[in-house]
């Protein structure tokens, strides 16, 4: 097996994703703490920001994961080439290699995972030098003073958490009536209050029409359906989405049919074209776990296997304060499909750990089939998601109902104690919450 990378081995999620954001996520989060230690009976003085301290930990927690995953191929007798590939054929693929000319490798079976880069826009100003991309912002000298975020998506809603927890003024802006477009409506909206609280100002229905250079830094003008207003921010944040890799691949010479959306496969990872596979961003994937799954699954075909990847159970998890994850189907997909729903809910408010915790913000909501009981969603913005979202993941994938969850016995006092409460709930069983309090 021989791998080409043109950079750095990790890609996306280890050098400028998920590992350096949830580096610096977690410093704000100690921070945050800190500043609110007394709730807690601590006492603690001159708290301040190291901003260069923190930026010092992240570039060393991405060197280190950047390492390990070097040496994991290294054991694994996986060859690892530096440079740049492209197919020549579908057998094929031709790499130029870091200054040292031109290499022809034959396999018989090929996976692309060339990964995505951030969408810049059509929009004047686009390109100007203070308006970045998650790349640029992982990588400033200091925090600025204020910024603008152009998407409320993940990617922008990680940011807006970063960023107003450094004490940078942040302002949100989301073209979509609702913060996280793609999940459960009810999620989107409790996140728009919850981020407001912590100072992010939050504008939804809000298109960035041009951007403007002026002495105090940017002015981004903003159109909604109250006509055009002018806002200044010193830098501005493309978080509008991301584009796959399908230039320069050479793809036209295999005949791997592409399109703006990336690649097309089938559930086995496989291409238009036998044994030539392609995985994660490039395939419109959006995830680090949605890449590392279908690239199991590629290789496992590749080696003769007949493997599937089972999109429909891929979680989404976004890391904001508090965070938001989701697997399965939203309340409106569900009725989309006809499916008769029951909804459960269970607030964090109800929750003993979270009280504990002094986290006892958000909820967890499930969607369950009303005949059947399966459950076909689970929806969770609060302390941890990104950790109790597993526990159900466990049971969409093996199509679980309420009655199997019902009779599962849960740690008390946990978290995960609101996941079982929200699923009795969808029959009205709920012990802890009594449902007419909760709307
Ligand atoms: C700010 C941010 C935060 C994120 N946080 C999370 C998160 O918390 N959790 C999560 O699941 N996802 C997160 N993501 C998304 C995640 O990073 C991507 O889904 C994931 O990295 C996709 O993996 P991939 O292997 O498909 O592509 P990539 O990670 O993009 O890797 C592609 C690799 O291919 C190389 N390459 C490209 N073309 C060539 C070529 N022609 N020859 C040789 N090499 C080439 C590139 O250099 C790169 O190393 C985040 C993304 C961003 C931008």
């Amino acid at each position: 097996v021989a791998v080409v990378e043109k950079d750095r081995v990790g890609g996306v999620c280890t050098n400028v994703g998920c590992i350096p954001t949830k580096t610096l996520l977690k410093s704000v989060e100690l921070l945050s703490e800190i500043k609110s230690c007394h709730k807690f009976g601590v006492a603690v003085q001159g708290v301040a920001l190291d901003f260069k301290g923190l930026m010092k930990r992240k570039e060393e927690i991405v060197n280190r994961m950047v390492g390990y995953v070097e040496y994991l191929l290294e054991k694994n007798g996986v060859q690892l080439i530096r440079g740049s590939a492209a197919l020549t054929s579908p057998r094929k693929v031709r790499v130029v290699e870091k200054g040292e000319g031109m290499l022809e490798l034959e396999a018989e079976s090929i996976i692309i995972a060339t990964g995505s880069k951030p969408l810049k826009p059509p929009i004047p100003g686009a390109d100007w030098k203070d308006v970045l991309t998650s790349d640029e912002a992982l990588a400033l000298e200091n925090a600025p003073h204020s910024l603008l975020i152009m998407g409320g998506g993940a990617v922008g809603c990680e940011f807006a958490s970063l960023f107003s927890g450094l004490g940078t003024e942040v302002r949100l802006v989301e073209m979509m009536s609702r913060l996280l477009p793609a999940e459960d409506g009810e999620i989107g909206s409790r996140l728009e209050q919850l981020l407001r609280r912590r100072g992010v100002e939050v504008s939804v229905g809000v298109e960035v029409k041009r951007i403007s250079s002026s002495p105090e830094g940017k002015k981004v003008a903003l159109t909604s359906k109250e006509g055009v207003k002018e806002v200044e921010a010193e830098k501005v944040l493309l978080a509008t989405g991301r584009v796959p890799n399908v230039e320069n691949l050479g793809l036209e010479n295999a005949g791997v049919s592409f399109g703006r959306k990336g690649i097309p496969v089938n559930q086995r990872m496989e291409t238009n074209v036998p044994r030539v596979f392609a995985v994660g961003d490039v395939a419109g994937g959006q995830f680090a776990h949605e890449a590392y799954a279908g690239g199991l699954v590629a290789a496992e075909n590749a080696l003769g296997g007949n493997s599937i990847l089972r999109r429909e159970t891929i979680p989404r998890c976004v890391f904001t304060s508090p965070e938001v994850a989701a697997v399965g189907l939203t309340e409106e997909q569900a009725r989309e499909r006809g499916h008769r729903v029951e909804v459960g809910r269970f607030p964090f408010a109800a929750n003993g750990r979270a009280v504990t915790l002094e986290a006892a913000e958000g909820f967890v909501k499930v969607v369950a089939e009303a005949e059947s009981g399966e459950l076909l969603g689970v929806h969770i913005l609060g302390p941890h998601a990104s950790e109790l979202i597993s526990g159900a993941i466990t049971a969409v994938s093996l199509e679980a109902t309420v009655e199997d969850v019902a009779r599962t016995v849960i740690p008390h006092p946990t978290l995960s104690e609101a996941f079982k409460e929200a699923v009795l709930d969808c029959q009205k069983r709920a012990i802890h919450s009594l449902r007419r309090t909760l709307s």
